[in-house]
């Protein structure tokens, strides 16, 4: 036996690690791929000839090691901000990192940690006990209603009784798709004893009138707003995430950050995509009337579907769920079994992706 044949029992892996798998979905070629909340458009020729040429600029000075505060991109995602709903944000309320992943990570690292607890509502997105468990935070969970929504006076009381340290709130949530009010993530800051974090990811596809918790920024110095360009912004390959919150949690994440965490390309990628916002945020309008069109469609076919405010709908419900998605993939679109057993989710496509979604789906449940 050479030591390249060693298994991972063998090795001295951290207790709580053991027996865990790698997550993610399954990245399956096929030509509906409608399974990890992508943005099906890909950017322009003149966008992609942007970027080219930034890329070009940076590569002459790639021996040296990157902006490590990343100023110049925080200051753009500030102005960016600002024009969805934050005020008064500067360079100093933002941070950024690879993927908004990375953002919840540094959060935990900083302030979750052994004897502390991080809590949040069921269902939702998968990743977070994940985080958890890296940062050796107890990982506690509440539960969301029926409706997918929660309800404040459930939140309160498992604030009092765990005194969590972090709160995660995803709204819109995944996999459901359900927005959060403001006056139940008030009432959550109003009473948590540390940080309270609203993920965001999916803010740009939410209803007109549903607001962002940016607003709710300048009143909770522990509330934090996370958001990333890999949904609405058609970067998910660009990866960069990035969060608003007091400059005081912004110091927090300088603390906790790996050296030049976030490449010299990736600030110049996502620099290039942000002074060509108005573009790329150009198919979101259609993602969502798409979206809604999806939810209204499941429902005339005697589905159940959540609400969405996202790019994704969360729909049921399946006595044999995986048969369904088996079937899907075997008409060749690609969808997430994820959510409460019986639950199934679709992202949203083209039009055409969408049609081809449906025509599969008619087909498993026939
Ligand atoms: N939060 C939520 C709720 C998500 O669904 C995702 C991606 N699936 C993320 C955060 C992370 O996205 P990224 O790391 O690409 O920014």
């Amino acid at each position: 036996m050479t030591a390249f044949e060693v298994s991972l029992d063998q090795l001295p892996l951290r207790d709580e690690l053991r027996g865990e798998r790698p997550y993610g979905a399954p990245q399956l070629d096929v030509a509906v791929r409608l399974n990890v909340n992508e943005n099906p458009y890909p950017p322009s020729e003149s966008v992609v000839a942007d970027i080219a040429r930034s890329v070009t600029i940076a590569a002459r000075e790639l021996n040296r090691y990157p902006d490590r505060d990343a100023v110049a991109l925080r200051a753009d995602l500030a102005s960016y901000l600002t024009g969805d709903g934050g005020s008064g944000l500067g360079v100093d309320n933002v941070w950024a990192a690879n993927g908004s992943n990375e953002i919840m990570l540094q959060v935990l690292q900083a302030f979750g940690g052994p004897g502390r607890v991080a809590l949040s509502f069921a269902p939702t997105y998968s990743m977070y006990p994940e985080y958890a468990r890296d940062t050796h935070t107890r990982w506690v969970t509440g539960r969301r209603g029926d409706d997918f929504t929660i309800d404040t006076e459930h939140a309160l009381l498992q604030i009092a009784e765990h005194a969590p340290s972090v709160i995660l709130l995803a709204s819109p949530n995944n996999p459901t798709g359900t927005a959060l009010p403001l006056d139940v993530i008030e009432a959550i800051c109003a009473a948590a004893p540390g940080m309270v974090v609203v993920d965001e990811a999916y803010a740009e596809f939410r209803h007109e009138g549903t607001p962002s918790a940016l607003v709710l920024l300048p009143r909770h110095p522990r509330l934090i707003v996370t958001r990333t360009m890999s949904k609405a912004f058609a970067l998910a390959g660009g990866r960069l995430g990035y969060l608003a919150a007091a400059p005081a949690v912004v110091d927090a994440m300088r603390i906790v950050r790996l050296p030049y965490h976030l490449s010299a390309i990736s600030q110049v990628v996502a620099r290039v995509a942000l002074a060509h916002s108005d573009e790329l945020l150009a198919a979101v309008a259609e993602l969502r009337a798409e979206r809604d069109d999806t939810v209204a469609w499941l429902r005339s076919i005697g589905l159940q579907a959540a609400d969405s405010d996202a790019n994704f709908v969360l729909f049921g419900l399946f006595d044999d769920r995986h048969a369904v998605w088996q079937c899907l993939l075997d008409h060749g679109v690609l969808i997430r079994e994820t959510g409460p057993e019986g639950w199934l989710r679709v992202s949203i496509g083209t039009r055409q992706e969408m049609v081809a979604f449906r025509c599969a789906l008619q087909e498993a449940i026939a």
